[in-house]
């Protein structure tokens, strides 16, 4: 089991980058909570049609997926591009103890709800790790720590007092200090931006650019938070201190951009897009080895 904040492997790592490392999946210490809790459609990039609490036709005794090396040829886009940020160990080692829906199949529905509100609390800790590494928020660090080591509590508590928790809420609190921390990050860099004049009074939340060409815009510390960028044409375009938290990046084309210091960036926005070996990415995420070379 490698949570919490093992990493012997490392021992430079900081605090913040101990808790990333331990907010990515671990699958070989869940008991397939996301191929079973979640419900998918075929549509999506899943395999098939299923309601929440089916396990997925794939998913064999042992908790493994029976096609795991064969997703992308299959066009399993859903599956590749799911991400647990680590809350499908937690639930399934700390929270159970070890124990799987198959063995206490009367907690089963429990522990499905479990890892929903699992995964909701890892991804705000994935977040505020991150804050926590950028220069920009030393003047509110105090606040991210105090944050961080709360919403880590929450991770800790019982099956029935996750239930009861009031995640929008805490997730309001959590949002706050992201908005901060995005718009330290974005004053340094905004000074000097230039957009182009198509997209000069569109950038902001939640935007459509879909299939948008945004080759020739000069998107550095730009907030693009939960924009539409399905299929956007960003080769070669610079996004550092961009906030793409929550932004769609499915089949957007990222050859040659540089990403190394965009914020709120996950790995399931980065599996869902193309890059290749010219993408330069943030030091916490991986390279999809299907980017093209
Ligand atoms: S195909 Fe595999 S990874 Fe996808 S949901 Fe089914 S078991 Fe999980």
């Amino acid at each position: 089991m490698k949570y919490p904040y093992e990493n012997k492997n490392n021992p430079i790592l900081s605090f913040s980058d101990m808790s990333r490392h331990n907010l990515q999946a671990d699958c070989e210490n869940c008991f397939g909570f996301c191929c079973v809790a979640l419900y998918f459609s075929a549509s999506e990039g899943f395999p098939v049609d299923k309601d929440a609490g089916k396990p997925c036709i794939n998913l064999q005794s042992d908790f493994r997926c029976s096609v795991h090396k064969s997703l992308r040829k299959l066009g399993l886009k859903g599956c590749i591009a799911y991400d647990c940020f680590g809350a499908g160990q937690k639930v399934a080692q700390v929270t159970y103890g070890g124990h799987d829906w198959r063995q206490v199949p009367k907690s089963a529905k429990q522990m499905y709800e479990v890892f929903l509100i699992m995964r909701q609390i890892h991804e705000m800790l994935w977040y505020l790790a991150e804050s926590l590494t950028l220069q920009q928020t030393c003047h509110i660090q105090g606040e991210l720590s105090s944050m961080l080591n709360e919403t880590e509590r929450l991770t800790l508590l019982s099956p029935d007092s996750l239930i009861e928790l009031d995640v929008a809420a805490h997730r309001g609190d959590v949002n706050t200090l992201l908005l901060q921390t995005s718009e330290l990050v974005r004053s340094e860099v905004q000074p000097g931006q230039k957009t182009s004049s198509r997209h000069q009074k569109t950038l902001g939340r939640g935007l459509d650019l879909i299939g948008a060409n945004l080759r020739k815009n000069d998107l550095r510390g730009a907030n693009l938070r939960g924009a539409y960028l399905i299929a956007a044409d960003l080769r070669g375009v610079d996004l550092s201190g961009a906030d793409l938290i929550g932004a769609d990046l499915r089949d957007a084309d990222l050859r040659g951009a540089n990403l190394t210091h965009s914020i709120f960036l996950t790995q399931a926005q980065i599996n869902t897009a193309k890059g290749d070996s010219d993408t330069k990415l943030p030091i916490s995420l991986t390279r999809p080895i299907y980017w093209s070379k």
